[in-house]
């Protein structure tokens, strides 16, 4: 039992200060007035007025590392326990992207459960940038009903040459055994969508809007953000019921692409609905540049940390936080239907985040334990080194 007192809760929204009793990985009660728990023996924390955020859900980071668009040495390393809970994530799905031939579901499923198993909430997509997509079960309908960390499918790519240019009928039928498969677990059943640089953009999308009888949740496009015209179109879609994911990657001043802490801000401004937009890492992946022949020139690593950066440059910026939270945490859980993720209530995962004074991530609690505490990393994934991971911020 633990008992955080005088805690700044936005949960998202501005509750005040609040203290929270927490045990057996939940928050089991909290209130405005301190109750006597003395009985309890509970540790006490007392956080002074910080504030205290739900976990960051990251809903696409490639956690068997991605890459491998340069050949078998450019494969990017899986990402260890700390890369996440360092910057606030508590919740990660996990995603195959280009190299979905030498990874595959099995490589995906193993380092998801690995994740779990060191006290990361942890879950994953099927399938690729590819169709047919790579499975386990023989379809992706049967590996989100069959397989319990599987809750959807992707990142399947559309608008870019890496993509293995699906058609609209193949789109439509991947997203309906997504859909189905959501039906009939309750998981999250959606098409989480990579899109390209490409000049088509969102176009598949919205003709599989125009000609099916599938819902708009279904269909959910991530890096939306990459280029200004593809964050226009992705506007427009989340108007007609998707939700939109942006990448919090680094962005120079001359890219045609918004950075993720803009781009949140220009599409809270545009009046579109304020519970359709999410912001993930692409942690692991390749951010590539590529010349006109296809050809890889240049190569970043995404970092899970870009989440974490993202919510600090929107505060530095005098953004509300309780109007930027839900981007990282309740908009999140809803798309991927993780009830009990993403908001600081009763009953709730105790998955909590405390903020330093300056807008960093200072400490944070998964499922009740504490992995960063004061700044300092207290928990390690098996084969990482303490040393190796310096401080966090
Ligand atoms: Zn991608």
């Amino acid at each position: 039992m633990q008992l955080l007192l005088n805690a700044h809760v936005f949960a998202p929204q501005d509750l005040g200060i609040r203290h929270l009793l927490i045990g057996a990985g939940r928050i089991l009660w909290t209130g405005e007035r301190k109750a006597d728990f003395s009985l309890l023996n509970a540790n006490i924390v007392d956080l002074e007025g910080r504030r205290l955020i739900p976990g960051l859900i990251d809903g696409h980071a490639h956690v068997t590392g991605g890459g491998g668009e340069s050949g078998f040495a450019s494969r990017v390393p899986p990402l260890p326990l700390s890369r996440f809970t360092a910057a606030g994530v508590t919740t990660v799905v996990g995603v195959l992207g280009t190299d979905d031939t030498t990874r595959d579901t099995r490589a995906l499923l193993a380092q998801t459960r690995a994740l779990r198993d060191e006290g990361l909430g942890a879950w994953c997509h099927t399938g690729g940038y590819h169709v047919p997509p790579v499975t386990l079960m023989g379809n992706v309908r049967d590996d989100i009903v069959h397989l319990d960390p599987v809750i959807g499918v992707g990142e399947l790519a559309l608008s870019d040459h890496r993509s293995s240019q699906p058609t609209l009928d193949e789109l439509l039928r991947t997203a309906s055994d997504a859909h189905v498969a959501g039906m009939i677990t309750g998981k999250a059943g959606i098409l989480h969508l990579h899109i390209g640089d490409g000049e088509r953009g969102l176009d598949l999308v919205r003709r599989a809007l125009d000609v099916s009888e599938l819902p708009p949740r279904v269909f959910n496009p991530t890096h939306v953000n990459r280029r200004k015209a593809l964050f226009e179109e992705a506007l427009d879609l989340a108007r007609r019921g998707c939700t939109v994911d942006m990448t919090a990657f680094p962005v120079a001043a001359d890219d045609d692409a918004w950075p993720a802490d803009v781009g949140l801000q220009k599409y809270l401004e545009s009046g579109a609905p304020a519970d359709r937009i999410t912001i993930s890492s692409d942690g692991g992946g390749c951010l590539p540049q590529f010349n006109d022949q296809g050809e890889l020139v240049h190569m970043d690593v995404g970092r899970p940390a870009c989440l974490a950066e993202t919510l600090r440059d929107l505060l530095l910026r005098g953004v509300p936080l309780a109007s930027v939270l839900p981007a990282f945490t309740t908009n999140v859980a809803r798309i991927l239907r993780l009830h009990d993720k993403g908001g600081i209530r009763r009953g709730a995962a105790a998955d909590l985040v405390v903020l330093g004074s300056d807008n960093g991530i200072r400490d944070v609690m998964v499922a009740g334990t504490w992995h960063v505490r004061n700044g300092r990393q207290r928990v390690f994934g098996r084969f990482e080194h303490p040393s190796e991971t310096g401080p966090v911020s």
